[in-house]
């Protein structure tokens, strides 16, 4: 059987053993349709059966997680963590809590996460979890009383040395700190780094909340950089107003671009003047309210709740929501509004033909697992000086954060012209370096 044959035939396979698990299949998609070239290279690859022992998870972990709401009612919802490859370190990737969790969304997120690890270069392997818990309109006890729940049967399959869970959509800074706290309570350990994304005062990294935004815009800068272009002026439109998204933001306007539009579930805000990121933060982070409410303080800014943010004119997009949000017809829209590139802050933002419209069009196209791969990255940064008992400056940890982000476009690029001969291939590029390097640790594990 020819190379894409036996492909094919492995994504048939991913396909008739569970078939509901779309995502997983567009993610593993991606991956086995880019990386022929590096088993035509290595066919030590095949035979080891890589490609297969990639695409089932080590272990997958499905557990109920009963809690009390305020009203004194017993609530049951489902927690997942897929332990998906330890080759190059314990298993690492944040946990989601969101009503659409189930289990083909993990492997997803999972599968994406144990290339995007790679990619940085550092020891850290490749997992994700989460659960269908709510936390819209959830007080914070209740949050709290979830987070105790769902530690009290995940702590069992956690270790510095064995699995370390962050955050990721739903789970910042103070519900890791409500895991951890339980994570302590039940074994008596105080294990730094057993968890990362802890606030700065007890064990946090400077820059791991910033993280995953800011080395966004520093993939998206270097990629502007091989056509000898910045930020510096430049119209910039991000999808989402979380995490990634606000940070994205900051640092765009630090390096003298401006954000015109923003987004959130509901809908979608454009500001001329530049989003103004202290009244966005105030309304996400402290309210916890929809971006309209932006509008309704600062009455120049316009919110709409039709279309689509990537309809406004921008040079720069950087989609910081969530998979499949960005379509053919937001490609197609950019493409014909003069996009010079695009850089996913989310996980797998932007659908297969969005991808292929933006390729077509030779734009600038950096793919999630390499462009924000910067959270997990300072992760790792967070695991090292936890294990060292130290504490970084916050320009210490940027910098290397930049030096980081750096290194992972320069290697998409060699390894694009490698398998590919066009540098620009960042797809191409990311998927065979991270493959390649995984690849390499798991032949020689045995
Ligand atoms: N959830 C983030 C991601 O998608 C970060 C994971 C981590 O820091 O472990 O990469």
């Amino acid at each position: 059987m020819d190379i894409s044959a036996y492909l094919e035939a492995v994504y048939g396979d991913l396909h008739r053993r569970d078939p509901a698990e779309t995502e997983f299949h567009q993610a593993a998609h991606e991956v086995l349709h880019a990386i022929g070239p590096v088993l035509q290279a290595h066919p030590e690859y095949r035979h080891a059966r890589i490609v297969e022992r990639l695409c089932e998870p080590e272990r997958q972990l499905i557990f109920r997680v009963p809690w009390v709401d305020d009203q004194g009612t017993v609530r049951v919802n489902r927690g997942f963590r897929v332990e998906f490859n330890s080759a190059l370190g314990p298993y690492k990737g944040g946990l989601r809590f969101h009503p659409s969790v189930n289990l083909g969304i993990i492997k997803f997120l999972g599968f994406e996460q144990i290339f995007k690890n790679a990619l940085t270069g550092m020891a850290i392997g490749g997992g994700k979890g989460g659960s269908d818990f709510d936390p819209k309109g959830r007080s914070v006890a209740e949050v709290m009383r979830f987070c105790q729940a769902f530690m009290t049967e995940l702590y069992r399959h956690l270790g510095e040395h064995t699995d370390v869970p962050a955050g990721d959509i739903g789970v910042g800074g103070r519900e890791i700190g409500y895991l951890f706290g339980q994570y302590k309570r039940i074994t008596n350990r105080h294990e730094s780094g057993v968890l990362t994304g802890k606030p700065v005062g007890w064990g946090g990294s400077h820059v791991r909340t910033e993280a995953t935004g800011y080395g966004a815009v520093f993939f998206a800068q270097e990629m502007l950089a091989t056509r000898g272009q910045d930020f510096d002026g430049r119209r910039v439109v991000v999808s989402g107003s979380g995490n990634v998204a606000i940070y994205a933001i900051e640092k765009v306007h630090a390096l003298g671009g401006r954000v015109v539009a923003c987004s959130d579930s509901s809908g979608y805000l454009v500001d001329e003047d530049g989003i103004d990121l202290e009244l966005l933060k105030e309304i996400k982070e402290v309210r916890r309210e929809r971006i309209s409410a932006y509008a309704e303080v600062k009455t120049t800014a316009r919110f709409s709740d039709r279309g689509s943010v990537f309809d406004v004119p921008c040079q720069v997009a950087l989609p910081c929501a969530t998979q499949n949000e960005l379509h053919q017809q937001d490609a197609t829209a950019l493409t014909k509004n003069g996009v010079l590139a695009v850089a996913e802050g989310a996980n797998m933002p932007c659908t297969p033909e969005a991808v292929e419209i933006f390729r077509g069009a030779r734009i600038l196209f950096g793919p999630g697992k390499a462009a924000n791969a910067g959270g997990v990255a300072t992760s790792a940064l967070e695991m090292q000086q936890n294990a060292a008992r130290e504490r970084w400056s916050f320009e210490r940890a940027e910098a290397q954060l930049a030096t980081i982000m750096r290194q992972v476009h320069a290697e998409c690029r060699a390894s694009a012209e490698t398998y590919g001969g066009d540098a620009d291939d960042y797809v191409l590029g990311a998927n065979t370096a991270g493959f390649l390097r995984v690849a390499e640790a798991m032949t020689a594990q045995g």
